[in-house]
């Protein structure tokens, strides 16, 4: 029978099969299914970063399990299935400090290090311990420590060089390690000079979130729909001529630009169909306003992509996985 797979940005797929793996024993099971039938697999937590086509085959995989232990070094091995958004509250309950920059990021804890989320000036490689890891093929269980998961912006080697080779089960945070970030203007500017405690900027993170970005449930969304381009200082200098563009240096001869500012000045602020838009408060974010296919969503950002690169010579990269076929 085939199962309904949905996601943040309103899209519902068919799946051949779904598991839900509350148990490294259940997960090994259907890792064992897999390389007994030969069917395809995909692993997902809470689809709040992928853009689904019609159908998936074979079987999709949803790590759920829930374990949860705190150590007494002010460290947490959180399992897969667990809310992100839950272990970050869980955390600032128990008094601890490193993920309230973090705040009400949508998402399992087992998809955080995939692209190593990040907000407000915080990734979660700064907080991350180890990731414990299955490998899909052997069953094996592996521990890797931020230094082996070629951790980058909203990168790593999940996403890139070892995609489907491993199953993330759990993640290990250290908190207490940095002090608290208030580097970014909005965060600073909400706190208005009170005391920067780590419960005081989470509220502050989410309230700004609440503000900018569009609720799923009202607009469905997959948060930012591209990444921030990084392009060679000389680029960087025309572009500027072009157009007024901020600029953060990473590492020389480097510059991050926000992709928000590229597509709003190409026009894109509030454009769209009847089907998808681009948000009116965020121009990152791409909306479903009802009834879109994973392929219209695909068809709307490539005018967005193609324009940009036309004006500005910027290629923009898609954050969220294309998951399925049509
Ligand atoms: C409104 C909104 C705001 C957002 N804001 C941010 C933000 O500020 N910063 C940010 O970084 N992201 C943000 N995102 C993106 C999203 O929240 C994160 O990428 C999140 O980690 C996705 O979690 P998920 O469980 O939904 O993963 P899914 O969307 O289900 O999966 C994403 C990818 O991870 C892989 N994956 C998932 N779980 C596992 C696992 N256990 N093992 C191996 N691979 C796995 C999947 O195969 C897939 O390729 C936002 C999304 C939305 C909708």
């Amino acid at each position: 029978m085939p199962e309904l797979v949905s996601n943040s940005l309103g899209v519902r797929c068919e799946a051949d099969s779904l598991v839900r793996a509350h148990s490294k024993r259940e997960l090994l099971a259907a890792l064992e299914r897999v390389q007994r039938t030969g069917e395809p697999l995909t692993v997902l937590g809470e689809c709040s970063n992928t853009v689904l086509l019609d159908r998936i085959e074979g079987l999709v995989l949803r790590p759920a399990m829930r374990d949860l232990e705190w150590c007494e070094d002010d460290s947490v091995v959180a399992g897969a299935g667990i809310s992100w958004d839950e272990l970050v509250r869980a955390s600032l309950d128990r008094g601890f400090c490193g993920l309230e920059n973090l705040s009400a990021i949508p998402g399992s804890v087992g998809a955080a290090p995939f692209q190593n989320i990040g907000a407000y000036g915080r990734e979660l490689a700064d907080v991350l311990r180890s990731v414990h890891v299955v490998a899909r093929e052997t069953g094996h269980e592996h521990r890797l420590r931020p230094d082996e998961c070629a951790f980058g912006y909203r990168d790593s080697r999940f996403k890139s060089i070892d995609r489907d080779r491993f199953v993330i089960v759990a993640v290990e945070i250290e908190f207490n390690r940095r002090p608290i970030d208030v580097s970014y203007r909005d965060v600073a500017d909400s706190l208005e000079g009170s005391s920067p405690t780590a419960p005081a900027v989470s509220r502050a993170v989410r309230e700004i979130r609440g503000r900018k970005l569009p609720d799923i449930v009202d607009h469905p969304n997959a948060g930012s729909f591209f990444k921030n381009p990084v392009l060679p200082t000389d680029a960087f200098d025309a572009l500027n001529e072009q157009i007024d563009i901020a600029g953060f240096e990473v590492g020389r001869d480097a510059v991050r630009v926000p992709a928000a500012r590229l597509i709003d000045s190409a026009g894109w602020k509030e454009r769209g169909n009847s089907r998808v838009a681009v948000w009116r408060d965020q121009p990152l974010v791409i909306v479903n306003r009802g009834g879109a296919r994973g392929i219209d969503i695909l068809d709307f950002a490539r005018r967005i992509r193609d324009d940009v690169f036309e004006r500005y010579g910027v290629r923009l990269e898609q954050e969220p996985v294309t998951i399925g076929v049509n």
